[in-house]
């Protein structure tokens, strides 16, 4: 079992390195005190037993809209999204229930949103208008927006390597679809889908608190160097890429298996252990 985790990961980090690297997600950026969805709940709230429902908004830009239904022999590409979210809340007691469109129907077209490149605050500011899911004493939001654009860092720059990013605290998270779409290849046209899937466990990862950003330690594998990040190649959590290999036999293996947890071991350990604690 554990091997096929492994196999399976460094594959999916390897194939990472198509759209430009995880590495260069900007979630380090700070994040401004408004939430736009209400209080956001820590870490500790978020995997403790007090949460007991947690809801992913998604709205889009046309043309940016996500990747919805089937990807290779997996019928609903999203299964990728909630495989991983039910492992992350796997211990949890109460169970809670998470809950995510997979149908562009579940999802909110924005036609009021222009330009290239979005800054964290212009990303804000969409969420600001948009973002409809509150939390509540029981209920964590995430909002997330597909976004025909690039990310403008904080120094102006305009981020053509950036797949998504994680705002700070806020639950905020922006996905850039040019560069999803550019993880595409004639050879593997499927392939941008489980990039953009992939993407976003990431980025849910770092809103959820990893590595090391709310969710403590279990064991050292907070790649400080590099921000919120993992030291294991092995994990959707790590930060850098190795180059592309074995790409087709990722595919073919990624979808024999049904295994789909793409977070290491030790990130999966800090998050057992932050809910039994
Ligand atoms: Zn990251
Ligand atoms: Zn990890």
């Amino acid at each position: 079992m554990k091997t096929h985790i492994c196999s399976h990961t460094a594959a999916l980090a390897a194939l990472l390195a198509l759209g430009g690297a995880l590495g260069s997600c900007g979630d380090d950026e700070p994040a401004p005190s408004d939430a736009t969805g209400g209080v956001q709940p820590s870490p500790q709230t978020l995997f403790g037993p007090q949460i007991t429902q947690i809801q992913i908004e998604v709205d889009y830009m046309p043309q940016a809209e996500p990747f919805v239904g089937s990807a290779g022999a997996i019928n609903d590409v999203w299964q990728l999204f909630g495989d991983n979210a039910r492992r992350m809340f796997a211990a949890a007691e109460p169970a809670k229930t998470i809950t995510f469109p997979n149908e562009l129907s579940q999802m909110q077209a924005l036609d009021d949103v222009q330009g290239d490149s979005f800054s964290s605050s212009a990303i804000l500011d969409i969420a600001q208008r948009h973002r409809d899911a509150q939390n509540t004493d029981s209920r964590a939001t995430f909002y997330v927006v597909w976004l025909d654009g690039f990310f403008q860092s904080q120094d102006g720059q305009t981020r053509q390597d950036v797949l998504g990013v994680s705002i700070g605290d806020t639950g905020v998270i922006a996905m850039f679809k040019p560069v999803i779409d550019g993880a595409g290849s004639p050879a593997l046209p499927g392939i941008a889908r489980f990039v953009e899937q992939t993407t976003l466990i990431h980025e849910f990862g770092h809103a959820a608190g990893l590595v090391n950003r709310g969710v403590p330690l279990q064991s050292e594998h907070h790649d400080e160097e590099n921000g919120a990040h993992c030291t294991n190649r092995d994990c959707v959590m790590f930060f850098a890429n190795e180059g592309v290999a074995d790409l087709r036999d990722f595919v073919t293996e990624f979808i024999a298996s049904g295994d789909t947890v793409v977070f290491g071991d030790l990130c999966l350990e800090d998050m057992d252990a932050l809910i039994e604690r």
